[in-house]
């Protein structure tokens, strides 16, 4: 039996360890994390920046490797997930009716500013959309929050599904992306948004 506490020294969380799933995607692989409850992460793998970022439309969304092939447990919010991160990318007009998985803030105060604009952003900004910093900051009932909304997608563990590369500079800029190293993958994925700049 897996010890009972909030987190497990290897970072698995209470609710059961985590499973990581490589996904292939037009952007490069996409690595997504889950427990049995809820996905823990999305992310890019940290390989990629603006310097050899080589977007492949031609590549299918699926998963090549998942880290652990049977640990006894059950991933459906990684398997949704994946399911999403495929029409976010092949057909992303039928996402509105795609069922968005679970997410498992376990790692995080569920009560913090960051988490509320998180929660906010992809409640409230739809795909193709953008809302600048300052705007996003009033949203989440504090107007004076522009740079606080700005710590926050920085420290986005979901990227897409908590959809912070369309939060743009006022002007519409877009600004920047994983702290300025993928700027160009934002660029890129307002663009598949059909966003208008
Ligand atoms: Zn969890």
């Amino acid at each position: 039996m897996t010890p009972r506490g909030r987190t497990h020294k290897n970072g698995d969380c209470f609710h059961g360890p985590t499973n990581t799933y490589t996904v292939t995607s037009p952007i490069g692989d996409i690595l997504v994390t889950s427990c049995p409850r809820g996905v823990h992460s999305i992310e890019q793998q940290k390989g990629i920046t603006d310097d050899d970022f080589l977007p492949n439309v031609s590549l299918q969304v699926e998963s090549v490797h998942q880290q652990w092939d049977d640990n006894g447990y059950t991933y459906k919010p990684a398997v949704t997930c994946i399911k999403w991160l495929k029409t976010y990318f092949e057909n992303s007009p039928a996402l509105k009716d795609t069922k968005k998985p679970g997410v498992c803030l376990a790692r995080y105060n569920e009560d913090s500013f960051q988490a509320k604009a998180w929660k906010t952003l992809a409640a409230e900004i739809g795909l193709g959309a953008t809302v600048s910093y300052s705007d996003l900051a009033k949203m989440c009932g504090c107007p004076r929050g522009a740079r606080a909304v700005g710590l926050a997608m920085r420290s986005n563990p979901l990227m897409l599904l908590v959809p912070c590369h369309r939060v743009i500079q006022s002007g519409g800029v877009p600004g920047n992306y994983c702290a300025g190293r993928r700027n160009k993958v934002k660029l890129w994925l307002l663009l598949h948004e059909g966003a208008s700049l």
